[in-house]
């Protein structure tokens, strides 16, 4: 990966194992004080003692962070979930970003036996039928691919922005994930919509086509559709169900285990 080094030297502001969660507090108001998105991961960077990874969904808002981890040369490893049912333009994307920016993308997917099985219990599209099978779903391509992209990671950085639905509206800089052990960063946790396109048109950041379509969140393809005029920005996300809930499990810990902003 043509990632670079720019790893600073850790100073006293490193995060020490006592107390993660006063530490994720002092984390997020630091981060909090800063205010480009590269010096925000350089300073994740400085401050975890260990291997920080990014997960990218290939969305606008992760191809900012993406161009940032570039541009700052920040220490951080990148990984996708590639779920077997993403739009043909996600992969596209995919490519399109290795190109650009050379860096080692890692594809982690799912266990091929455990969706088979989930196929032979489900179907195909039972994810659809209901709440109970769709969570089973993102279970085996999504949550159980992601723990072991995880294992052994201390940080944890998203693209996650307060403003794209009601549940991410308290999303922090920094908190501590007592689950998997490490700190979770969202890094553009207050940018606005506005700031994202700014900062994507001004660095020609590569950027999933389906976008300027109506998709302005992008998941599996059987389980987005494009959204219309007023309509939230998640609402084309598994649209046959209720609001309440609508996430894969990757992003909604309990609260409990995390500090707020
Ligand atoms: S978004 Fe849909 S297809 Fe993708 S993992 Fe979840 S339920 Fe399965």
């Amino acid at each position: 990966m043509a990632r670079a080094a720019r790893t600073s030297s850790r100073t006293s502001n490193s995060v020490p194992a006592s107390d993660p969660v006063a530490e994720a507090l002092a984390l997020d108001r630091r981060l909090a004080s800063i205010d480009s998105l590269e010096d925000r991961l350089l300073e994740i960077v400085r401050s975890v003692p260990g291997r920080v990874t990014f997960s990218t969904s290939l969305g606008i808002e992760d191809q900012a962070v993406l161009n940032a981890i570039a541009a700052s040369r920040a220490k951080i490893d990148v990984f996708t979930l590639d779920t077997g049912r993403h739009f043909p333009e996600t992969l596209d994307t995919l490519e399109a970003s290795q190109n650009r920016y050379g860096i080692d993308i890692r594809v982690m997917f799912p266990d091929a036996r455990e969706v088979e099985e989930l196929v032979a219990r489900d179907g195909i599209y039972g994810f659809r039928l209901a709440v109970e099978n769709r969570k089973a779903c993102c279970d085996v391509r999504k949550v159980r691919p992601l723990k072991r992209a995880l294992e052994g990671a201390k940080g944890w950085v998203t693209g996650l922005r307060r403003e794209q639905s009601v549940g991410r509206a308290h999303v922090p800089f920094a908190s501590w994930d007592a689950e998997d052990a490490l700190f979770k960063f969202n890094p553009m946790a207050d940018w606005s919509l506005e700031k994202l396109e700014a900062y994507v048109a001004e660095h020609n950041v590569p950027v999933n086509p389906l976008h300027a379509r109506g998709f302005p969140s992008i998941g599996c393809q059987p389980c987005t559709r494009a959204i219309k005029p007023g309509e939230d920005i998640r609402a084309g996300r598994w649209w046959w169900e209720n609001e309440d809930g609508k996430e894969c499990g990757l992003h909604n810990r309990p609260r409990q285990k995390e500090v707020a902003a």
